[in-house]
């Protein structure tokens, strides 16, 4: 038996859950890869023993079928579903062009608290990045433009600085860093001012509406947005939702090369429904010299767990950790981030 860690194993069945994402007609089965990848990445379980015990369905979020592929992983550290997938969608493998190891991982910096719209307070997502053994973790909830999510303002931001202030207080050995995911409007602008943007750590500029503008426009928004001197890090920077939603289309080159110019990262999204950057447009970026985040995007505790796709994206990618902010140390982290 080929001795896989569960971590590896986590990976695995992400790259099949990306995959089958690919397909529309897949997307219940690519949800279904995606949640046992995360449940592995999280619970880290012995599965040799419970392959020996016949129980691997045991674990949360793996039936029958699921349990087959792993059985398959464990027995001999390859799965050939996965392969044929990697075959059928005209993938081949390029996890060998970088060696990321997710131990280097410092900590994420795009996440969500009840603030937003995320469903946990911000001292648990502060426990659970505690738990991981995150030395940092930036808190950027929402901008006010989507009403449905309850976005904050000025006035919100400063009460949540308090509240940041306190919860700091209570954990150990981990930086919060206080941000916002600020929309970038049609015209490129974004949803706050100047004047609240500057008291943040970190400025997350992402696209979430209006996705499907013509391309020279899109181009001209997102341009604005990486020139922006305050903006850290374009978040999930195509908006894309694999198997539901195309993301938005420009001159991603020239864009890539802006953000390179001015020093803004291109965030990997790595919550499964996005998986934006995709490993492809990834290429792109790091030749056209951009630097990375790799962020979950969580929005509950478990799901900061996402962190191991990423790792995999970024893998296929090609990305060398000196171009991932992630894998910085606090004090170097909040220097890149001015
Ligand atoms: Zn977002
Ligand atoms: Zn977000």
């Amino acid at each position: 038996m080929v001795t896989m860690d569960a971590i590896a194993v986590a990976q695995v069945l992400s790259e099949i859950g990306y995959l089958l994402r690919q397909d529309p007609t897949e997307v219940f089965r690519a949800k279904a890869f995606s949640a046992a990848s995360w449940s592995i990445a999280l619970s880290r379980p012995d599965l040799a023993a419970l392959h020996r015990a016949n129980r691997l369905d045991s674990i949360e979020g793996v039936g029958a079928g699921i349990a087959k592929v792993l059985a398959g992983l464990i027995e001999t550290g390859r799965s050939s579903y996965l392969e044929r997938l990697r075959a059928e969608t005209g993938q081949p493998s390029r996890d060998d062009e970088s060696n990321l190891d997710l131990t280097a991982y410092r900590g994420d910096v795009h996440s969500h608290t009840d603030w937003s719209d995320g469903r946990a307070t911000m001292l648990e997502m502060a426990r659970a990045a505690v738990a991981l053994g995150y030395r940092y973790l930036g808190v950027t909830d929402h901008s006010p433009r989507i009403k449905v999510v309850n976005g904050l303002d000025a006035e919100r931001l400063l009460a949540q600085s308090r509240e940041l202030a306190e919860v700091q207080a209570q954990v150990d050995g981990l930086t919060l860093f206080q941000g916002i995911e600020v929309d970038i409007l049609e015209d490129g602008a974004l949803d706050l001012p100047d004047a609240v943007l500057e008291l943040l750590d970190v400025v997350i500029a992402s696209p979430h509406v209006k996705l499907r503008q013509e391309s020279a426009a899109m181009t001209e928004r997102m341009l604005r947005a990486v020139s922006h001197p305050l903006v850290d890090v374009i978040g999930h920077p195509t908006g894309r939702r694999p198997g539901s939603r195309e993301g938005a289309t420009y001159d991603f080159e020239a864009v890539f090369k802006a953000a390179a110019r001015s020093g803004v990262a291109l965030e990997i999204d790595c919550d499964p429904a996005r998986m934006d950057l995709s490993p492809e447009l990834a290429r792109l970026a790091l030749e056209c010299g951009c630097s990375f985040t790799l962020d979950a995007d969580a929005h509950a505790p478990a799901e900061l767990a996402y962190v191991p796709m990423a790792a995999w994206m970024a893998r296929r990618a090609g990305i060398p950790p000196e171009r991932i902010l992630n894998f910085l140390d606090v004090d170097e982290l909040a220097d890149a981030l001015g």
